[in-house]
């Protein structure tokens, strides 16, 4: 990582960039506040001998240890990363709120659904058009067709949208109506995936494999990141562990340790989780509690009648007064859930 100079001009930067990619290597220029930072991401002995630290306008050279380097704290010298979403901000003391259905299936219950979340306050609105099902047998999600119920979805409500991306063939369509790309746990570590999702410049909400530890997510965000998409968000959703009282075993603790290690944001998924309606609310006050900086939640009007995952999801009558309560636990954070 180059730190340059307060005040290093734009030429300076650039000449910097030009000589590390004169050998090969790839030049991340990020603005901060103050200083500019280039990541430098190559061979490390070929970017040594370049003997950048005597280059104008350079302040010094630090080496990043870890082996994820744009999406580690060094890289943004303490800075955390806000994503911004149609003006909805996640992030730094940003909490953010993210609501709806496992699944598109009508457009009654989506509408419905959007409204419901949309009046009490979410920020988005969740849905997948493809899902990624266990079972070859069980419904797919409604592919073209449910992207295009979440269009008119968000063009009915404003509120943008949140939807998988499971297969590089679907990128574009995908692309066309999501505001954020969902990578789904179990495609945490489809690499081309990953960098199909980065070179979209959508914002990407990555969410943790069911056996990935702290250290793959990371690697995985980097194969966003390294694409040029700065905006990726991460989202704990369970591992799986020795018990099976539960669907997933929440991992809280991956919350205060990415923010330790990375300064992109971390949101939470209790649905998946517990895999129980009654499971969610406490998880999710526990989560926000813990500083998390959102909250994904599966919501539907009559979860009976859901095709899929009705069992853990919040009752869309009980939505309103859920958020009331996880406004709280995110303040004890710090953290304010911004009203649109
Ligand atoms: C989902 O959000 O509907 C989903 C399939 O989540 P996960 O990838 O975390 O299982
Ligand atoms: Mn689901």
């Amino acid at each position: 990582m180059v730190v340059m100079k307060e005040g290093a001009s734009q030429a300076q930067v650039e000449a910097v960039a030009a000589r590390v990619k004169d050998v090969g290597a790839q030049a991340h220029v990020s603005r901060g506040e103050l200083v500019t930072v280039i990541g430098v991401i190559g061979d490390r002995e070929h970017v040594g001998n370049l003997g950048l630290e005597a280059e104008p306008g350079v302040d010094h050279v630090v080496p990043i240890s870890k082996p994820y380097k744009l999406a580690s704290t060094q890289y943004k010298r303490g800075e955390r990363t806000m994503v911004d979403i149609d003006g909805r901000r996640v992030g730094g003391p940003h909490f953010m709120t993210i609501a709806g259905p496992c699944t598109v299936e009508s457009r009654e219950s989506l509408l419905d659904t959007a409204r419901t979340v949309r009046d009490a306050g979410a920020q988005l609105l969740r849905g997948g058009a493809y899902k990624p099902r266990t079972s070859p047998y069980s419904f797919q999600g409604l592919g073209e067709a449910g992207l295009r119920l979440l269009a008119e979805a968000k063009a009915e409500t404003g509120l943008p949208i949140v939807t998988e991306l499971i297969d590089v063939r679907h990128t574009e369509a995908v692309a066309e109506v999501a505001d954020v790309i969902q990578i789904g746990a179990r495609n945490m570590q489809n690499y081309g995936l990953l960098t199909e999702a980065g070179r979209t410049g959508v914002p990407v909400l990555l969410k943790r494999g069911l056996s990935s530890t702290i250290e793959d997510l990371l690697m995985a965000a980097e194969y966003v990141l390294k694409e040029g998409n700065e905006n990726v968000i991460l989202c704990e959703r369970g591992i799986r562990t020795f018990e099976t009282a539960y669907r997933f075993t929440l991992d809280l603790l991956a919350v205060p340790v990415l923010q330790e290690q990375t300064h992109l944001p971390v949101i939470v998924d209790p649905s998946h989780a517990a895999g129980r309606r009654d499971l969610v609310e406490p998880m999710s006050l526990a989560a926000a509690a813990a500083g998390a900086d959102g909250i994904i939640v599966e919501t539907h009007p009559e979860p009976e009648r859901a095709i899929c995952d009705g069992p853990q999801a919040l009752r869309a009558e009980h939505f309103a007064d859920y958020l009331r309560r996880l406004e709280q636990a995110a303040a004890l954070a710090g953290k304010e859930l911004q009203a649109v």
